[in-house]
């Protein structure tokens, strides 16, 4: 196991990895910007190093700082958390180059499954369900124009290299798809530096679920279930629960084994998530696969009582997958709230500044994971996430009642937040009956907006 590893992250993936590490008697170091001099979790830390200014260009995603804090700290290894450097396939090149660990799969692992056009073919050698549509780059319009013929619209032309949304046009007839390729491709460019797009079927009102993975050094793979995460808003994901409510165990375990098998295929070894969207039949179409541990991993453990973070640092120490297949079970329900420091009032504009009123729930079944406490001056320079609430019930039902408590008892003030989205969430018909899809958040914003009185629950 490893003596000492070093955190290339920040709030409250920074103190997750604390936590993990701490009870596998490992030290940490955490490298830190300016404008987190004063951060709560750095007291948790054996050793803290500054790699520089607060911008996460000159401090978070310097590989050269990073390294030089591990040279210097003489660290076995590194957690990359997510977002930052975490899915960056040269850095974890560069740690293997510098004999140090990287907390997660092989830069080549990486590359393969990080590449949504590789994904895609290592998906159809496995028998994993894909979206019908290119199985290589567009070379030019007209090859895109007679695929979606065949396929049908509407498409969605997506960039090889994307992430974050980003390259991404929906075409729902020839005249936009003209226009989407180009468009698409101009954006990964300057997104990416790499304009290669590819189309596929679009499909509305999907849900989003995706299957948590987990692979070592030795061949084994196992899956931890699956979550459901289509309470988004522009994409991005503002509450997860697991297991997705309402899905055939059947289907969602031959999903989740050929998952496991594309895991096991790439010689991945760490934690994955790969990502569906699902019909209302309840069809598959994976969508990407994420080479990193999951801001929503808290669900997920707290229906199998595995510990990810923990695993995925044995798993880079060279230890077998203690855990068998047929030994994972599912206990109850869990939802995660992501709690930004953000005015939903105000088109969601995020809120830095001092809090000074910081209340937590607790109770059974209650977990909160912050690096948030009263007198945190929240910096302007990142993510807006500082707290992910999460709760743990016998059922759904139980879940959901203990999180409209546990949303009541916690106080953050006095900057915005999204706790009280997330409160009104809890009361929607269609949220208590799993009746929502990917749009299902954007359309009760707009219905509140528009002054409708909210479905009663
Ligand atoms: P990124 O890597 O940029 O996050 P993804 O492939 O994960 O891109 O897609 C992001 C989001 O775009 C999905 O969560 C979904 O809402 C939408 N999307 C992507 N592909 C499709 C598709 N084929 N049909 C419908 N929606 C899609």
């Amino acid at each position: 196991m490893f003596t000492r590893i070093l955190i290339a992250n920040r709030g409250e993936i920074a103190l997750r990895i604390i936590r993990a590490a701490r009870e596998l008697g490992i030290e940490t170091v955490c490298v830190y910007s300016q404008a987190d001099a004063d951060a709560p979790w750095l007291e948790f830390a054996d050793r803290t190093i500054c790699i520089g200014p607060g911008p996460a260009a000159e401090s978070y995603l310097r590989i050269d700082r990073i390294i030089s804090a591990a040279e210097i700290a003489n660290v076995d290894a590194i957690h990359p958390g997510y977002g930052f450097l975490a899915e960056n396939s040269h850095f974890a090149g560069v740690c293997r180059d510098c004999h140090i660990e990287f907390i997660g799969p092989s830069p080549e692992a990486m590359a393969t499954l990080g590449d949504k056009l590789s994904c895609r073919a290592m998906a159809r050698a496995t028998g994993t369900p894909i979206f019908p549509g290119s199985k290589e780059a567009i070379e030019d319009i007209e090859e895109a124009v007679t695929l979606a013929a065949e396929i049908g619209y509407p498409v969605i032309v997506k960039a090889t290299a994307g992430g974050g949304g980003r390259g991404m046009r929906v075409a729902r007839n020839e005249v936009t798809l003209r226009t989407a390729v180009g468009a698409a491709s101009h954006e990964a460019q300057a997104a990416f530096g790499n304009g290669a797009v590819y189309v596929e079927k679009f499909l509305e009102n999907a849900r989003h679920v995706e299957i948590q993975v987990l692979g070592d050094k030795h061949g084994q793979a196992v899956h931890l279930f699956d979550r459901d995460c289509s309470t988004q808003r522009r994409h991005q994901k503002l509450l997860e629960e697991a297991p997705a409510p309402g899905v055939d165990p059947r289907k969602r375990d031959a999903v989740a084994k050929s998952a496991v098998e594309m895991i096991r295929r790439a010689g991945y070894a760490g934690a994955a998530t790969v990502e569906f969207l699902m019909d209302r039949e309840q069809n598959f179409y994976m969508l990407e696969v994420n080479t990193r541990v999951q801001v929503e991993h808290p669900v997920t453990e707290m229906i199998t009582g595995i510990d990810i973070v923990k695993t995925m640092i044995r798993i880079a120490a060279g230890e077998p997958l203690q855990i068998k297949q047929r030994d994972i079970a599912v206990s109850g329900h869990a939802i995660e709230c992501r709690i930004n420091a953000e005015d939903p009032d105000r088109g969601f504009i995020p809120q830095p500044g001092l809090v000074t009123d910081f209340v937590t729930p607790g109770g059974p079944g209650v977990r909160l994971d912050t690096h948030v406490r009263s007198g945190y001056r929240i910096p302007t320079d990142y993510d807006s996430l500082i707290a992910k609430l999460i709760v743990h019930g016998r059922d759904r039902d139980e879940a959901i009642a203990r999180m409209r408590g546990a949303l009541d008892e916690f106080r953050i003030g006095p900057i915005k937040t999204t706790i009280g989205l997330h409160r009104r969430l809890m009361d929607q018909r269609p949220f208590i009956d799993a009746e929502y899809d990917i749009h299902y958040l954007e359309r009760m914003l707009s219905n509140e907006s528009a002054g409708e009185a909210p479905v009663p629950a």
